[in-house]
C-alpha cells in the first residue's frame, strides 16, 4: 500500500495508474475506520482495480469547533487497517495542501435538499462538504466515488455537486453496516461507554417500528407515534423527519417508494445520526 501526504507525489502514483487503464475507486473518509469504512473499500475493490482512502478531518465541515476538537483521530491504527483490507494508495494530506493560501471556495445553490435536516441543524457544513469533496475529486479524478447512506442527505448533496460541477465520476451510495445490536457504526460511537451504547440502539429500533407503521399510518402519524417511542428514551432528538429520497422534503400525507426517515439526537454530548429506508422501491 502507498502512503502519500502530499498531492504531488499522489498525483505521479495516480498518473501511472491512469496510463495503463486501470479503474480507480475513491473511499472519502474522516479516519478512526470501523467496519462501515471498510464496507466501502470491499465494494470499490469489486468494481475498481484500484482503491484511494482518502484521511482528513475536515475543518470546514465542522460548525462547532469543540466537535472538531473531540473528532477521533488513530492515523498509524487506520493506516494498518487501510493495509489489511486491501487497499492500495491512502491519501492523509494537512489542511494546507488542501486549502493553500489563496484557495477560492466553491459555493454552490443546494436548495431544496441542504435546507433540511442536517443542514438547517449544522450551517455551514454542507458548503464544507462540498468544498473538500471536489477539491479531492479534482485531485483523484476516480472513476466511481463511494459514499455510505448512513449520511443520507451527505450523498444527495453529493450527487446534486457532481452534477452541477459536471464531474464526470460515477457515485454509488453503499449500505449502512450496524453493530450486532442495530447500532449504526461510526466513529463517534468511540465516544461512547458501553451503556451508552446500549442507550444508542434506541436508534434503530425506532426506525425498525416505524418501517412497520408505514405500512398503516400516513407518514405524519408514523412521525408522531416515532417521537412518541424516542421521548420515553435517554436520547435527547434533536430531529426526526421522513422525507422524499431525492428531493428530501417532508412526506405528510403521502407515502413515496423510497420515503426516508431521518434521525439526529444526542446521546450525552454525542450527536449521532442515522436513518431507513420506510418504503422499498418496488
Ligand atoms: P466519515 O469518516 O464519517 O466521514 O465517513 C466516511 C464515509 O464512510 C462516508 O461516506 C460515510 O457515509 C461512510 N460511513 C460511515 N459510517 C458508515 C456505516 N456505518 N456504514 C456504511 N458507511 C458508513
Amino acid at each position: 500500500m502507498i502512503t502519500s501526504h502530499h498531492i504531488a507525489d499522489l498525483k505521479t502514483h495516480l498518473t501511472q495508474l491512469k496510463n495503463k487503464g486501470l479503474k480507480i475507486g475513491f473511499v472519502p473518509t474522516m479516519g478512526a475506520l470501523h467496519a462501515g469504512h471498510i464496507s466501502l473499500v470491499d465494494r470499490a475493490k469489486k468494481d475498481c482495480d484500484t482503491v484511494v482512502v482518502s484521511i482528513f478531518v475536515n475543518p470546514t465541515q465542522f460548525n462547532n469547533a469543540s466537535d472538531l476538537a473531540s473528532y477521533p483521530r488513530q492515523e498509524e491504527k487506520d493506516i494498518q487497517t487501510l493495509k489489511e483490507n486491501g487497499c492500495d494508495i491512502v491519501f492523509l494530506p494537512s489542511a494546507e495542501e488542501i486549502y493553500p493560501p489563496g484557495y477560492d471556495s466553491i459555493t454552490i445553490d443546494l436548495d431544496p435538499i441542504e435546507n433540511t435536516m442536517e443542514g438547517a441543524h449544522r450551517p455551514g457544513h454542507f458548503n464544507g462538504v462540498v468544498n473538500v469533496v471536489s477539491r479531492l475529486f479534482k485531485i483523484i479524478g476516480p472513476h466511481i466515488a463511494y459514499f455510505g447512506r448512513k449520511d443520507f442527505q451527505q450523498v444527495a448533496v453529493i450527487k446534486e455537486m457532481v452534477k452541477q460541477l459536471q464531474f464526470d465520476i460515477k457515485i454509488a451510495t453503499v449500505e449502512t453496516k450496524r453493530d450486532p445490536n442495530g447500532l449504526a457504526m461510526s466513529s463517534r460511537n468511540l465516544r461512547l461507554s458501553e451503556q451508552q451504547k446500549e442507550e444508542a440502539t434506541i436508534l434503530s429500533q425506532v426506525l425498525k417500528k416505524g418501517k412497520s407503521w408505514a405500512n398503516t399510518y400516513s407518514p405524519y402519524q408514523t412521525r408522531e407515534k416515532m417521537k412518541t417511542y424516542l421521548s420515553e428514551s435517554s436520547l435527547e432528538l434533536e430531529y426526526l423527519q421522513i422525507v422524499h429520497p431525492e428531493d428530501l422534503t417532508d412526506l405528510n400525507q403521502y407515502w413515496v417508494e423510497g420515503a426516508t426517515a431521518c434521525i439526529a439526537a444526542f446521546c450525552g454530548d454525542v450527536r449521532l445520526i442515522d436513518n431507513m429506508e420506510l418504503v422499498e422501491y418496488t
